[in-house]
């Protein structure tokens, strides 16, 4: 286990969400080069929220993607302008509209027609980018959000929006470009190619329907990454090689040839380069079973607790953070909370735990900290922690 990790939690007290910010950057500039130049990258605020991150990312990702005014508002903060943030959500409410076109964020990414009647009542000139919920989308794909969604334009009805749209039905808002996000979390390139090449059919159809140049088009990446010990990491070179052929025809039509492609994801960026880190409070045996009793759990981190949408409960990577690694003891490992749904882990394998030990949980920044109900049972919220330039420094955001 990294040693830096050791020190950065000790430094500053358990829980403690840790973070390496030159390991997120390097991830940036490793999929540039990959692809490159040919793909700008945009950052998902909701995977992982902390202003140092936002902050971290500035210069390195061309955009963010906000999904509430409070996302916007604290990409501000972070220093970000405005006109690099594009906003999307189900259910964006006309203050948050508001507020958004106030302070100028660049795109408007809309959902529906309804959101294209409330933007126009707005008053102001918008640029929007219609969000398409695709008719199919491969196998391969953690979450899904085809089919029935809340999220999009259904691909069958997005004509009928295009032709409104060129009718001047909403004379404040300019279609800038066309937004798809139809599967996360996929560690299988080949499903995620073929899903690029479904939006390229989508990109293709609407600019042809729109009949002027799109210069937008937003590829929600569905890159995924490894939540348990033995699976390998998602072969990005593989992707890639795939993938180039898929935006040479994009860049290819006509109208599409000034396009600016946008790989949108979170966890593929900011999850392997994130730990969650809790100290060992007692060491308890119980009917042929050992326990660790930690000081952070599912309040602190409800994904690896398996209760964030898995099928199927499985331990994420982890291992002891100081001392031997040897004898192994075989432990689960629970949270403080009075109820039998903490559980970090099941029966898995650590050098030897005694009161004090530290335990890091791998592939934890992103959908951690602000994806948990910290407030539940009223314990202390853990610390969060910046890793960067070979120093540590405390980045917790209260609330
Ligand atoms: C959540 C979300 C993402 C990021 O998904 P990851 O699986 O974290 O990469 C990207 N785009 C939109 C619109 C989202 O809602």
């Amino acid at each position: 286990m990294n040693p830096r990790i050791a020190a950065a939690a000790e430094a500053f007290g358990t829980p403690a969400y840790v973070y390496d910010l030159d390991g997120l950057r390097a991830r940036v500039a490793w999929l540039h080069r990959l692809f490159d130049g040919r793909l700008q990258v945009s950052y998902a605020v909701k995977a992982n929220p902390n202003g140092a991150v936002l902050a971290a990312l500035s210069g390195h990702v061309t955009t963010l993607d906000v999904s509430s005014i409070g996302e916007v508002e604290r990409a501000l903060r972070a220093g970000w302008s405005a006109a690099d943030l594009t906003f999307s959500g189900p259910a964006k409410r006309d203050f948050e509209l508001r507020r958004a076109v106030e302070v100028g964020v660049g795109e408007l990414v809309c959902e529906s027609v309804e959101e294209l009647d409330a933007l126009q009542a707005l008053g102001r000139p918008v640029s929007v980018l219609l969000r398409v919920n695709p008719l199919r989308m491969p196998k391969g794909f953690g979450a899904k959000m085809s089919g029935a969604s809340q999220f999009g334009i259904d691909e069958e009805a997005v004509d009928g929006v295009i032709d409104a749209l060129r009718a001047g039905r909403w004379p404040l808002l300019t279609l800038v470009g066309i937004h798809v996000y139809s599967g996360s979390n996929s560690l299988d390139p080949d499903a995620i190619a073929e899903n690029f090449s479904i939006f390229a059919d989508i990109y293709r159809h609407c600019a042809e329907r729109w009949g002027r140049p799109l210069h937008r088009l937003i590829l929600g990446s569905g890159f995924g990454i490894p939540y348990r010990d033995g699976v390998e990491p998602l072969d990005v070179e593989a992707v890639a090689e795939r993938v180039r052929p898929v935006l040479d025809g994009i860049l290819a039509h006509p109208l599409l040839a000034e396009a600016s492609c946008t790989l949108e994801m979170g966890r593929w960026l900011v999850g392997p380069v994130g730990w969650f880190v809790v100290k060992v409070l007692r060491v308890k045996h119980s009917r042929g079973t050992d326990l660790a009793i930690c000081d952070g759990g599912m309040n602190n981190h409800l994904a690896a607790c398996g209760l964030m949408g898995m099928v199927v409960r499985r331990n994420y990577p982890m291992g002891k953070v100081r001392g031997a690694d040897e004898p192994i003891g075989t432990y689960t490992l629970v949270g403080p909370l009075c109820t039998t749904i903490d559980t970090l882990a099941v029966k898995v394998e650590l050098g030897a735990l005694a009161p004090g030990d530290l335990v890091a949980v791998g592939s934890s920044g992103a959908y951690g900290l602000t994806s948990s109900p910290t407030a539940f049972i009223s314990h202390p919220a853990p610390r969060e922690v910046a890793l960067e330039g070979g120093g540590h420094r405390d980045i917790t955001e209260v609330g």
